[in-house]
């Protein structure tokens, strides 16, 4: 049974200096509040604030977090006020109360709403204060583990959304022991069964499973450490819906899962991260295409450590996690381990990652922008695929991407040209869906060309871009909105264009890179047969240099037109940044369609829009009113006519 002694014992052992006053000041007020409650078990309601409290203290979370976990259901079930825990707590404790409150009293409309919304506004607290979710979390988990005692029809609506909302949020944030422990709860009350024959299962084998699992534990960690690599292995269990989703997923029995083995090495660095691997290869048979480097390529969620499969002595299959003890921490607490007592050292990284996060949340807030947000938070939380060329580069698809996407992702002529392909080996069709790890050579064909067909296979923005681009040339399609092209008028892409050019039928048009002409400004045009127009500003040198042997044609910037465009900002990362640009759009009534954003290198970020501007002085307008914000470095037209 938790006590208010323990609690503090608890938290005085990570925090030396906390306010123990302030403490038992909130545990006092909750106490009244509660006193004549009860939870549905028979137990005084403060055993669950308590217990949330608790389980905060595990995270090593601060005084305001333990004191806002001891106040999160006093007003939300009692006449207790907000500005009474102002007064008596301060602003930040009745902000968090606050915050936890809000997400507690969503009503609930249609389910699928219901969802949405709650979902929504748990992301909306998280990026103004990200305690609120992780003790939103710690409530949930409470309740789950209480559940019993309610009623039938109760348990399944709350394991419904547990299993739906908060679960994959500790997942997002990547809190993977309060993930685990809510799935398994959520699945016993929603798949009894299941649950139960797993849970069977795993008790029945575990003696020998365990013994296995000490055996192949304790040789590699002394071989690792015969090799000088200072590491610690665990034998790993998996959580029972672990299980039961890779059942599902791979269509495999529960033996087929069971039997492999789960280790996990941590060690000091990543550079020995990397030596593990190569030692385990030495004597163990790797699967090939089974090794995944999340280190390289951290996960959305931060998550990173070397995954691997290797075959052990009578065809074990083992499952290995490498990583360094910082990645293991981050791995099992996720953002919550990043929330280190307040006024420590803070993770620059983290929060250079995190500002995007916080970004889009508070775009979120402007509900005019809803359906942008929408396209956005699918492309931020996108399931991404990583392949390999033959060379061994790494191409970075959405999920369900095909060879044709690879394809256009190499170089739009290869797209163009693409019969089929090879992956790992074996010839697949363009239909094929890639997987992470695959090894994938297109195979080409001078005869071969777009067709109609393709759009409907491929997943990544920029093959479809370039299939519709040659469809429009070859006219197997409509072209959008333009009607007739007239000869000495020629829009670009398909009839959609801010650049006139006299005297060339359908030019492929290229802004150099050299200068980045921007809308308004002078500019001088240079046409060959194979690279089509390239437009330089007038007053560029290199134009000069390079171009002068090709054929110089009029061009200029159309006043009145209706085009989508491609702009790129590139500027010093910064929280908001994404927001001031957003704004700056929405501000100038600026039809907005995607926008994306990534990393260059350390601390440059490059954002890319694609808008729909109306005339030359819109645009004009737009890009200097962009200039002008804080830390904008370059801004440029990635692409004429997307
Ligand atoms: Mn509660």
């Amino acid at each position: 049974m938790p006590t208010i002694e323990n609690l503090i014992k608890k938290v005085k052992e990570y925090s030396p200096s906390v306010n123990e006053a302030l403490i038992r000041k909130a545990y006092e007020v909750a106490e009244k509040a509660h006193r004549n409650e009860r939870r549905a078990s028979g137990e005084p309601f403060i055993i669950h604030p308590l217990s949330v409290a608790e389980s905060l203290a595990e995270f090593k979370m601060d005084e305001a977090s333990i004191c806002a976990a001891l106040l999160h259901d006093v007003v939300e079930d009692t006449p207790e006020s907000i500005d009474r825990i102002k007064s008596e707590f301060g602003d930040e404790i009745a902000m968090l109360v606050d915050g936890v409150t809000k997400i507690t009293t969503l009503k609930s409309k249609s389910r699928e709403e219901y969802q949405t919304e709650s979902l929504r506004k748990m992301l909306f607290a998280t990026a103004k204060d990200i305690r609120v979710i992780i003790i939103k979390l710690l409530d949930k988990l409470h309740n789950m583990k209480t559940l019993e005692f309610l009623p039938k029809e109760k348990q399944l609506r709350i394991s419904k959304e547990v299993m739906d909302v908060y679960a994959p949020i500790a997942y997002r944030l990547g809190i993977e022991k309060i993930k685990n422990q809510l799935e398994d709860l959520a699945f016993k009350y929603l798949e009894p069964e299941k649950f139960n024959e797993i849970e069977e299962k795993i008790k029945k084998n575990k003696r020998a499973r365990e013994e296995q699992i000490e055996k192949l534990r304790e040789f590699l960690e002394d071989t690792l450490k015969e090799h000088k690599i200072p590491c610690k292995v665990v034998g790993r269990l998996k959580n029972i819906y672990s299980i039961y989703k890779k059942m599902v997923r791979k269509e495999r029995t529960f033996e087929e899962i069971f039997d492999v083995v789960a280790l996990r090495v941590v060690t000091d660095t990543p550079d020995n991260c990397y030596k593990v691997i190569g030692i385990i290869h030495g004597m163990w048979k790797p699967i090939p295409r089974r090794f995944k480097d999340f280190i390289a390529m951290p996960k959305v969620n931060m998550y990173q450590s070397l995954h691997d499969v290797v075959i052990g002595e009578g065809g074990t299959i083992i499952e290995i996690q490498v990583r360094t003890e910082e990645m293991d921490k981050l791995a099992e607490e996720g953002i919550a381990a990043h929330w280190k007592y307040k006024g420590l050292e803070t993770d620059k990284k983290f929060d250079k990652k995190l500002s995007w996060l916080k970004e889009i949340m508070d775009w979120q807030q402007d509900a005019s922008a809803k359906e942008f947000v929408e396209s956005l938070e699918i492309d931020f939380f996108k399931d991404e695929i990583y392949v390999f060329t033959p060379k061994g580069d790494v191409i970075e698809l959405p999920k369900g991407s095909t060879p044709i996407d690879f394809a256009y992702s190499i170089h739009s002529g290869i797209g163009d040209h693409s019969i089929g392909a090879k992956v790992n080996g074996t010839f697949v069709s363009l239909r094929h869906e890639l997987r992470t790890g695959d090894v994938v050579e297109i195979m080409t064909s001078k005869t071969q060309k777009p067709s109609v067909g393709w759009m409907k296979i491929v997943k990544t923005a920029k093959a479809l871009s370039k299939i519709k681009k040659y469809l429009y040339e070859e006219e197997k399609l409509p072209t959008r909105g333009a009607k007739k092209i007239e000869r000495q008028d020629l829009p670009v892409s398909g009839g959609q264009g801010i650049l006139l050019i006299e005297g060339v039928k359908n030019p492929k048009i290229k802004l150099a890179k050299c200068c980045n002409p921007l809308p308004g400004q002078e500019i001088i045009g240079y046409a060959d047969k194979i690279r089509g127009v390239v437009i330089h500003k007038a007053d560029c040198s290199n134009s000069k240099l390079k171009d002068t042997q090709k054929r110089k044609v009029k061009v200029h910037w159309k006043s009145d037109f209706s085009a989508f465009i491609e702009l790129k900002v590139e500027a010093l990362d910064r929280v908001g940044l994404l927001a001031d640009i957003l704004n700056t759009i929405a501000a100038t009534g600026t039809n907005l369609d995607t926008a994306n954003a990534k990393m260059l290198g350390k601390d440059m970020s490059e954002c890319t829009f694609k808008i729909k501007v109306e005339d030359l002085d819109h645009i004009r307008n737009l890009i200097e009113r962009i200039k002008k914000l804080k830390d904008i470095k370059k801004i440029y037209i990635g692409k004429l006519g997307v």
